[in-house]
C-alpha cells in the first residue's frame, strides 16, 4: 500500500454571525456597541467593505494589463487609479486598517490568474475576468495576526482588526470589532473544529467577513482557513470496517467500526446541493432544447433542428462528465477517510430496483452506478475488501436496538434525512444511521433473520 507522508492541508470553515461587539485586543475584553456606534460600525463595514472590490478590481485590471494584453510592467506598476473617489480609498484615506488593505491587495487579483481557472483564462482564452462587486458583499480579508478566535461565556467569538487605529480613535470606536459565531446546539463538528483552531492545533492562515448577499439571516458570515496535517495513511486490517451509504440528503454518509466497537462518529461525504446546482443548470438546457424540439406550434426547420440535436449530444456528454468526476471525488474521500482509519473491509448497499422508494434524493438527482463504479475502483486501488449488502431494510433499522420498522422513518419532504426508532426512541440522521447499520459485519445475515422470525432481534452496538 503506498504510504503518503503526512502533508499539510487547508480547510475553509464558514459560518453566520451575530450582532458586532467593540473588542479589546489588549485587555481581552468585550463591550456592547450602543445604537449609534453600532450605526457608524455598519455603515463603516459596508464602506470597508466597498474599499476592498476597488483595490480588487483595479489589481485585476493591472494583472489582466500585464497578463493579457502584455502591457510592461513597469507601466501597470505605475497605474494609478484617476477617479476621485477611489483615489481618496486608495490614499488610505479610509475606514480600513493597513492590515485589511494589505490583503486586499495581496488577495485581490489572485484567484483570477491560478489553477484552473487561471489556465482557462490566460492560455486557452475559455474564461473571463470576475468583477468584484462594489455593493457591500465582497468579502473583508484579514491576515491571522488581524484576527483572534476565543471563547468567551461559552460562547465562541471571532475579532477583526477591521479599521485603522487612527480611524477608530476620531470616531470612538475600537478598530477590533467582535462578533458572536452562531453554532447550532447539535452541530458538535463546528464546535470541535473551531476548538482545535483555537487551541492552535490548526493554525489560523487567514480569515474573512462578508455581508450575507441573499438578503436574509445571518447577516455576517465569517470564513477561517485553517492548516492542519491529516492523520497518515494506516495499514489495512479486514476486522476494520467501514460502511457506506449513498444518502437521501447528502451522497454518502460514512461510518467505521474497529473490530466490532463503534467508532463515535458518523460523517457525511460531499454537498449534495452544490453537486445537484451544478447538475441543474445543464439540465435545464436540455429540458429547453427538448421542449423546443417537440414544439408543434413553432416547429424547427430542419438546419436548427440539426443543431439542436449536436447541441442536445453535447450536452448530454457534458452531464455525463460532470456527474463522473463528482462520483469519482466522492469516491476518492470515501478512500481517503478508509486509508486514515485502516479499514479493509467497505461495506456498501447493493443498488437495486427499490431504490426509488427507499432512496428518492439518489434516484432523482444522482447516477448511482457512477459512484459505484468509482467506489469499487477505489477499493481495488488501496486492497480493501468491497462487499455489497442487500439494502433491504438497512435504512430501517435502528442501530442502537435493531428494531426495523417502516415507520422508524416518518414521512413528508422534510423528514427524508430524519430517522426516529418507534421502539427505543433513538433519534439520528437517516443515513448516518444506515451507514451505522452497514459498518456491522453480517449485517443481511442479521436482517434476514430479525425478518424471518418476525420478533425484534435484540442487537445492541457492542454485540453487533
Ligand atoms: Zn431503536
Amino acid at each position: 500500500m503506498p504510504e503518503e507522508p503526512p502533508r499539510a492541508l487547508n480547510k475553509t470553515l464558514t459560518f453566520g454571525l451575530g450582532l458586532p461587539l467593540a473588542y479589546d485586543a489588549r485587555a481581552k475584553t468585550l463591550a456592547n456597541l450602543e445604537d449609534n456606534l453600532l450605526k457608524t460600525v455598519y455603515t463603516s463595514l459596508r464602506e470597508a467593505s466597498e474599499t476592498v472590490a476597488m483595490i480588487c478590481n483595479i489589481e485585476t485590471a493591472k494583472e489582466y494589463a500585464k497578463r493579457i494584453l502584455g502591457v510592461p510592467k513597469e507601466q501597470t506598476d505605475a497605474f494609478k487609479a484617476s477617479i476621485p473617489a477611489v483615489k481618496r480609498r486608495l490614499d488610505r484615506k479610509t475606514c480600513l486598517s493597513g492590515d485589511a488593505i494589505g490583503q486586499a491587495y495581496m488577495l485581490g487579483s489572485k484567484p483570477h490568474f491560478m489553477g484552473e481557472h487561471g489556465r482557462e483564462l490566460l492560455s486557452k482564452g475559455t474564461r473571463q475576468l470576475s468583477t468584484h462587486r462594489t455593493d457591500g458583499t465582497h468579502p473583508i480579508m484579514m491576515r491571522a495576526t488581524g484576527t483572534r478566535l476565543f471563547i468567551d461565556d461559552k460562547t465562541f467569538y471571532i475579532a477583526f482588526r477591521i479599521f485603522s487605529a487612527e480611524w477608530a480613535g476620531k470616531n470612538g470606536v475600537s478598530n477590533w470589532i467582535a462578533f458572536p459565531i452562531k453554532i447550532k446546539p447539535r452541530d458538535k463538528t463546528m464546535r470541535g473544529q473551531l476548538e482545535r483552531a483555537i487551541r492552535g492545533e490548526w493554525k489560523l492562515k487567514n480569515s474573512r467577513l462578508r455581508k450575507n448577499p441573499r438578503n436574509r439571516a445571518p447577516q455576517w458570515i465569517g470564513q477561517i482557513v485553517v492548516e492542519y496535517t491529516p492523520d497518515p495513511y494506516k495499514t489495512l486490517d479486514p476486522e476494520i470496517v467501514l460502511g457506506i451509504d449513498l444518502g437521501v440528503t447528502v451522497p454518502a454518509a460514512l461510518h467505521i467500526r474497529d473490530h466490532g466497537k463503534p467508532l463515535p462518529w458518523a460523517m457525511c461525504i460531499g454537498r449534495g446541493r452544490d453537486m445537484l446546482n451544478t447538475r441543474a443548470t445543464i439540465r435545464g438546457d436540455i429540458v429547453r432544447l427538448l421542449r423546443a424540439l417537440k414544439s408543434k406550434d413553432s416547429p424547427l426547420d430542419d438546419r436548427s433542428r440539426e443543431e439542436a440535436m449536436k447541441k442536445l449530444r453535447e450536452l448530454r456528454k457534458r452531464e455525463q462528465r460532470v456527474m463522473k468526476t463528482a462520483s469519482q471525488r466522492i469516491a476518492g474521500r470515501i478512500a481517503d477517510v478508509a486509508r486514515r482509519h485502516g479499514a479493509g473491509t467497505w461495506q456498501m448497499e447493493e443498488i437495486g430496483a427499490d431504490l426509488k422508494e427507499d432512496k428518492p434524493w439518489l434516484a432523482r438527482n444522482w447516477a448511482p452506478g457512477a459512484v459505484k463504479d468509482a467506489v469499487r475502483w477505489q477499493a481495488q486501488q488501496c486492497g480493501a475488501t468491497l462487499e455489497f449488502v442487500d439494502p433491504a431494510y438497512t435504512s430501517q433499522r435502528c442501530n442502537k436496538c435493531g428494531h426495523i420498522a417502516r415507520e422508524n422513518r416518518p414521512k413528508g419532504e422534510k423528514k427524508q434525512a430524519h430517522f426516529e426508532c418507534v421502539e427505543c426512541g433513538h433519534k439520528d440522521n437517516a443515513d448516518k444511521n444506515a451507514a451505522r447499520n452497514l459498518s456491522i459485519i453480517g449485517i443481511a445475515e442479521k436482517i434476514r433473520e430479525a425478518i424471518k422470525s418476525k420478533s425484534v432481534v435484540r442487537m445492541d452496538e457492542t454485540s453487533a
